[in-house]
């Protein structure tokens, strides 16, 4: 029952999860948790008081100071615990992430296993502990460098991974030995719940990992409260930008995975099929609504004759939400207004709608697959990060200027090329700029022991989420010079 500032509903409010309790927040509701294939409201998210972040921070502060003496192995073994529960309950995860965030079984099973696999790898951190010792470095001194957790730590999270994204974060922030207070994305929270019962389930010591529903003002209170030792964001870029900079402000440490255009280049010289197939799946898959989706296609030469075969394969998506799907609504209204009316100024700016599907219902945030072609680098359908099914083609010349174009974007999450030659994709590889790459692979993330890596206005920050680089964010290292002889 939502109960806030006097409200009634019979509408299930949303929980904070504070010192190892739920707890229900005394902020407005600033929004409503809808199905996004009927547009039945599920629940409502309040926004979470700034003293109610503050507490949440102290719960945090509080539990740090002996969770992070607590032994390596003692710390990995909560998290052997929570990797095995979280396992057991994938079904829980699936059911959740297709309910609010509207994904096929497929893609929903993908978002809670991505995430797993990042808790796993956190599950080997003990094998990972690294630290330096020389002895006599100058006479009888010796010097050491260790590496200490950082304190509390906080995560602000999208909504289009509501399970993996949250889960990029907290095991490697809380194997390193720090605390840490999740802001889930407010159209999505219902996972980031099942994960504090899982906490519970897993015997987290209360104040290790806390949760704090909301938005903006819920965010702004997370980044003003002096405990905070480093943020982990991701989002969009204009939003990414603002928190990085408040972090940079207070000179605290801030990780900020943003937005995307990333650019399949297509060689005359491809495997036909495997890359229709890969553009297909990669532009209109989890309805582009990922961060490493293809959004733009660049035909190189020749391989532009391909277009209609692509347009074939948009029109044989299936939509729906089920086992056999290929694609699920947007996540919101406004994300539906927000595609139609980019595709709608593709149309006025001069380009081509090869192919528009039918919205399966009228309920719901429905848009069908698109295919744009004659697209140049002024419309805004190709400036914008337009996060839906729509697929923008562009045609050059060379390989030369495919990588000119690519270059030349102010986004660097992720590209592919496609091409049996391998000159051309290692020229690819080492002049793009573009901080994921992939080689006949359309949608190139790094698993968990390597990190990802995106670039530019893709991802601020020196860190990157996960990997040897996301043990190294959320540890500090200190030099220690002693003498023992005299
Ligand atoms: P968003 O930027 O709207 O929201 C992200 C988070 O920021 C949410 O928790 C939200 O509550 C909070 N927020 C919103 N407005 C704020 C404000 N003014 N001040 C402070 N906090 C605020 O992003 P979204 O729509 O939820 O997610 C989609 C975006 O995320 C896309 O741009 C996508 O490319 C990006 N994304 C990037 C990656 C990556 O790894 N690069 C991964 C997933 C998603």
């Amino acid at each position: 029952m939502s109960s806030t500032n006097g409200y009634q509903s019979t509408i299930p409010l949303m929980q904070n999860f504070v010192n190892g309790k739920f707890e229900t927040s005394k902020g407005p509701i600033i929004g409503d948790v809808t199905n996004p294939a009927t547009g039945e409201v599920l629940k409502q998210v309040p926004g979470s008081l700034k003293e109610e972040v503050d507490a949440a921070i102290a719960s945090a502060q509080k539990a740090f100071v002996s969770w992070s003496t607590l032994p390596i192995s003692k710390r990995v073994s909560y998290m052997f615990r929570f990797r095995e529960i979280i396992h057991r309950r994938l079904a829980d995860f699936t059911a959740m992430i297709r309910l609010e965030g509207g994904k096929t079984v497929k893609d929903a099973e993908g978002d809670i296993i991505r995430g797993l696999e990042v808790a796993e790898y956190a599950c080997g951190f003990t094998g990972k502990v690294e630290g330096m010792y020389e002895k006599n470095l100058a006479t009888d001194i010796d010097m050491m460098q260790i590496r200490e957790p950082l304190g509390v730590c906080v995560g602000i999270c999208p909504f289009n991974f509501p399970a993996m994204i949250p889960l990029w974060m907290i095991p490697i922030a809380i194997v390193t030995g720090n605390s840490f207070v999740l802001k889930p994305s407010e159209l999505v929270p219902g996972s980031a719940h099942l994960l504090a019962e899982i906490s519970l389930e897993a015997g987290f010591p209360p104040g290790v990992f806390n949760i704090v529903q909301g938005g903006k003002d819920t965010v702004d209170a997370l980044l003003d409260n002096p405990h905070v030792k480093a943020v982990s964001f991701v989002g969009s870029t204009p939003i990414g930008r603002i928190v990085y900079q408040k972090a940079s402000m207070r000179g605290i440490r801030a990780q900020c995975n943003m937005g995307a255009k990333n650019h399949a280049v297509v060689m005359s010289d491809c495997n036909k099929e495997l890359t229709l197939n890969a553009l297909t799946a990669a532009a209109f898959g989890a309805t582009g609504q990922r961060c490493m989706a293809i959004s733009v296609a660049v035909f190189v030469g020749e391989s532009i004759q391909m277009l209609p075969a692509l347009v074939q394969k948009a029109a044989n998506v299936k939509l729906g939400t089920d086992e056999n799907s290929d694609m699920g609504p947007l996540i919101s209204s406004k994300a539906k207004a927000r595609v139609e009316t980019l595709v709608n100024s593709a149309k006025i700016q001069g380009a081509k709608i090869d192919y528009q599907g039918q919205a399966p219902s009228s309920k719901g945030n429905w848009v069908g697959p698109v295919v744009i072609s004659n697209v140049t680098p002024e419309m805004d359908v190709y400036k914008e990060e337009i996060f839906g099914p729509v697929l923008v083609c562009l045609h050059v010349q060379s390989l030369d200027e495919a990588i000119q174009l690519i270059n030349s974007n102010r986004f660097g999450n992720g590209t592919a090329i496609f091409t049996e030659s391998g000159v051309a994709a290692r020229k690819f590889q080492s002049q793009i700029e573009v901080g994921q790459v992939g080689i006949n692979i359309p949608v190139p993330v790094p698993a968990p022991p390597f990190g990802f890596t995106g670039s530019k206005d893709s991802m601020w920050g020196d860190l990157p989420f996960y990997g040897p680089t996301g043990f190294a964010f959320f540890t500090r290292p200190k030099t220690v010079v002693s003498r023992f002889a005299w």
